[in-house]
């Protein structure tokens, strides 16, 4: 069987092969190292704010937070309200160390899984775990927590040819032989693994089945192996098998659901819930981190045909309409109630859809913090100090049982943001209320205006997580007019969000009007001349757009669907 060429370009294994330079060699040691862990700082996505405040409700019912290996053992008899707490070690050992004192200050305990053909494994020995690995592992399992082994088996066996269950014993019996209780793996998703049409686990009868696998890489007959049972190794559970229906992971630096959505169905007994973290997405150590990425836009599924939709069914109770929107969307609702009957309405205002996004990865500035930065109290308009805090609001991304979701374009056209060069969260500032412009400086970087292409991207997946949390409502987006607003004249390229959105987040009625059926209120409002207020009319011919367009269907209960 011919001996498979290490992928050129790959990563980890190229790292273990780097070569020394003719530095001396304590110094290039060092410098390889330095190198290495700055490369990691540059790709952090996820900031501590996001895993405090999971820790936060965790802590409350420490008994409920589980090891891998302790779920394992309570098999059927675990709770629906149980969390599984898994880390997989790909890159980052040090924020590993980082999450279990974070953990272990919280009472809490959790499995760290360790990649045996990650860079650090066996960092410049001849062979053996390096000791910076076995330091970490040792802090970490002296904190009460597990160490499982990542199993990257067939990875190996793509490169040299061996057979992973002989690769798989020796990575447990190793780890074994330095005192670690080994009892579980967890498969990494190794990229080549995944193109040879396997999955690591596979090694186990338990996923694999009993038959010979072969093991093929473009069309090359690598090795064939028979898997063998998890107990054949001395182990217990494959993480796989043993997660919980609920999964809330940080996939690719993002979070697959929103951690509110993932505990709000664990308070209504739907888990257990595992969370799985992968250290190096983390910025733990206090380091900058590298400016936020606007998430891919995935088109959103449609939603039940018209004929099954309950809409609005619940005669005796208010309307729920949730808003990430500004005062287009509030002065729609409340200039026009006849349309709507009884309403509840929850809003988050004064910010931008990314704000809201962002909040699950890297959290939100709090009030205090706000203060520290900016002399909200020196802010003579009310409304306008009223806004510095209320950018901070993230009221709508914990409702359930809503009815509608408003949108309006104005945050994402008006706001340029400045992102926090440490913690990761964005906010807006007036520059001329500054408590000290240099430290503001110091800690924040601009990153501007959002572009429309980044303003859908982040709205799509606002809508996604709406829909999670209320089921698949509606949408009502309105566009912010400026045509009485030359400030934002720049900006009118937003004129197109609605249309944009209509196009693939399915039920999304956009209720545009021509500029030229604008009635003005307020003028001199924002200006001499200016205003961003209209009629009642104006607004209500909005909504009658979106109602046409298909949204009446959904308010049978309401006179948003009896107009005259
Ligand atoms: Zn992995």
């Amino acid at each position: 069987m011919g001996r498979v060429r290490a992928r050129a370009g790959r990563y980890k294994r190229r790292l273990l092969r780097q070569p020394m330079t003719g530095r001396p060699k304590g110094s290039s040691r060092r410098f390889a190292l330095d190198t290495k862990l700055a490369e990691l700082d540059d790709s952090r996505t996820m900031g501590p704010r996001a895993f405090e405040s999971l820790i936060e409700v965790l802590r409350a019912s420490p008994e409920e937070v589980l090891t891998h290996r302790e779920a394992a053992r309570r098999g059927r008899a675990i709770s629906p309200r149980a969390v599984i707490l898994r880390h997989d070690i790909d890159l980052d050992i040090d924020n590993a160390v980082r999450f279990a004192t974070l953990e272990a200050a919280a009472g809490l305990k959790s499995t760290y899984f360790v990649l045996h053909t990650a860079w650090y494994y066996r960092w410049k020995t001849a062979g053996e775990i390096a000791p910076m690995t076995l330091d970490a592992l040792h802090k970490i399992a002296s904190m009460g927590h597990e160490i499982g082994l990542h199993n990257d088996a067939i990875g190996v066996a793509l490169t040299d040819g061996s057979d992973p269950t002989e690769v798989l014993r020796r990575e447990v019996e190793e780890l074994r032989s330095h005192g670690f209780e080994i009892v579980g793996t967890a498969a990494h998703g190794d990229s080549e693994v995944i193109r040879a049409g396997l999955v690591n686990n596979r090694v186990f009868t338990e996923r694999g089945g009993k038959d010979p696998i072969a093991v093929e890489l473009d069309g090359r007959h690598v090795t064939t192996f028979t898997p063998l049972p998890l107990a054949d190794f001395g182990l217990e559970y494959e993480a796989y098998s043993r997660s919980g229906p609920l999964y809330l992971a940080d996939s690719g630096g993002r979070w697959n659901v929103f951690p509110e959505w993932a505990l709000s169905q664990r308070e209504q007994g739907k888990g257990p819930l595992t969370i799985l973290t992968h250290p190096e997405a983390w910025s733990l150590s206090g380091k900058p981190m590298p400016a936020r990425r606007p998430p891919v836009v995935k088109p959103l599924p449609s939603g039940p045909p018209a004929a099954t939709r309950i809409g609005f069914g619940d005669k005796d109770r208010p309307l729920r309409v949730i808003a990430r929107g500004d005062c287009c969307s509030r002065r729609a609702v409340a200039m026009n109630p006849e349309m709507f009957g009884s309403f509840e309405y929850i809003k988050d205002e004064k910010s931008r859809s990314d704000f809201a996004v962002d909040h699950a990865a890297v959290g939100s500035p709090s009030h205090i913090e706000m203060m520290r930065y900016v002399a909200v109290d020196r802010i003579n308009n009310m409304s306008h100090r009223y806004y510095q805090f209320c950018q901070t609001d993230r009221n709508t991304l914990a409702v359930r049982n809503a009815d509608l979701i408003m949108l309006d374009s104005y945050g994402d056209m008006n706001f340029q943001a400045w992102q926090h060069r440490v913690l990761g969260w964005k906010l807006w500032a007036p520059m001329s209320f500054l408590r000290d412009s240099e430290q503001f400086h110091a800690d924040f970087e601009s990153v501007g205006y959002l572009s429309l292409d980044d303003s859908v991207a982040y709205h799509v997946k606002l809508i996604e997580h709406y829909r999670r949390m209320n089921g698949h409502i509606p949408v009502l987006f309105l566009k912010q007019p400026i045509a009485y607003y030359s400030k934002l004249d720049d900006r009118s390229e937003f004129g197109e969000l609605g249309a944009r959105l209509e196009e693939i987040v399915p039920d999304l009625y956009y209720g545009f009007i021509d500029d030229a059926d604008l009635e003005p209120a307020d003028m001199d409002s924002s200006g001499p001349g200016q205003t961003l207020h209209f009629t009642a009319k104006t607004y209500r011919q909005m909504i009658e757009v979106a109602l046409e367009k298909g949204l009446a269907e959904w308010m049978p209960q309401t006179t948003l669907s009896s107009r005259d």
